[in-house]
């Protein structure tokens, strides 16, 4: 008994900072009472785990409307923040369609509170299609750090106009322009995905 009791508890974990916590969804809901003129914004929130559905606005009982959204999705790093908003915004389309109606559902009425509130007019979201959204965000970043290692002075071989310069690049993530200057031909201005997939790079002091 001792012993155990003598056994150091385990240490616990420090809270992990959440990327979608109540308050940052509520400042959303909130912007977009600005639009409507309603009181979303005041709604309780609700958050579970739910990997199916990524939110809710339930009006099952008229005093307790609430929201509620899933962490499994909004907090996951990897989750684009443009997916978490237009969910924010499809569901506050829901309860602006509620408050309009008594009811809401995904047709036209709905519809149109979705362009009031800048949300995609689509019932877009399942697990398939964030699983893709995931992946690709995760194949862009994982791309994006391959391009930074491109820089202005580097030596391209093109397939077609041989050796070049870099001389500037321009924009970020995947989408990147480079400039370089070719001996044959002169400056061209290439993607960055063209150039990593179609040109080698030559070493420094080739
Ligand atoms: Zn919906």
């Amino acid at each position: 008994m001792a012993e155990r009791e003598r056994r150091k508890k385990p240490k616990e974990k420090p809270p992990t900072k959440m990327i979608w916590d109540e308050a940052r969804i509520r400042a959303e809901l909130t912007r977009l009472d600005g639009i409507t003129g309603l009181n979303g914004g005041e709604l309780p929130i609700r958050l579970n785990n739910a990997r199916c559905t990524l939110g809710m606005f339930s009006y099952a009982s008229p005093d307790n409307l609430n929201f509620t959204f899933s962490n499994y999705w909004f907090q996951n790093p990897d989750w684009p923040e443009e997916s978490a908003l237009d969910v924010i915004r499809h569901e506050y389309a829901h309860y602006m369609d509620y408050m309009q109606r008594g009811e809401s559902a995904h047709d036209k009425m709905w519809r149109m509170c979705c362009l009031k509130v800048g949300a995609m007019p689509t019932r877009l979201y399942n697990d398939k299609l964030n699983d893709h959204i995931v992946k690709e965000h995760q194949r862009d970043e994982a791309l994006s750090k391959q391009y930074d290692a491109y820089q202005t002075g580097m030596i391209v071989l093109h397939p077609k106009y041989g050796e070049g310069v870099i001389t500037a690049i321009e924009g970020e993530g995947v989408h990147r322009a480079v400039t370089v200057d070719f001996a044959s031909v002169g400056i061209k201005r290439l993607g960055i995905q063209w150039v990593d997939t179609h040109c080698a790079v030559l070493p420094q002091d080739y």
